[in-house]
């Protein structure tokens, strides 16, 4: 597997954090600790926040809650 990097800031080695939704996409979210964004990925392309509450709107078992720092900032937008 390749490393992933940051698409923000180029850093390599974000925390990665893979799952799947209902409907059959895997989204991965990278946390990165240099600048201190979330990126998201659906099937490995890069998406937006708001696509991945419109992929995780059909799955009520799922929830958008990588940590609780992450928590403490949703109300933050990320663009
Ligand atoms: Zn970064």
């Amino acid at each position: 597997m390749a490393e992933r990097v940051c698409p923000s800031c180029g850093r390599p080695g974000p925390v990665e954090l893979e799952m799947k939704v209902a409907s059959g996409v895997t989204l991965t979210m990278l946390s990165c600790s240099r600048c201190d964004r979330r990126s998201w990925l659906a099937d490995g392309a890069p998406i937006a926040m708001d696509d991945v509450f419109k992929i995780t709107a059909g799955d009520p078992d799922f929830t958008v809650t990588p940590s609780v720092k992450a928590q403490r900032r949703a109300g933050k937008r990320l663009s």
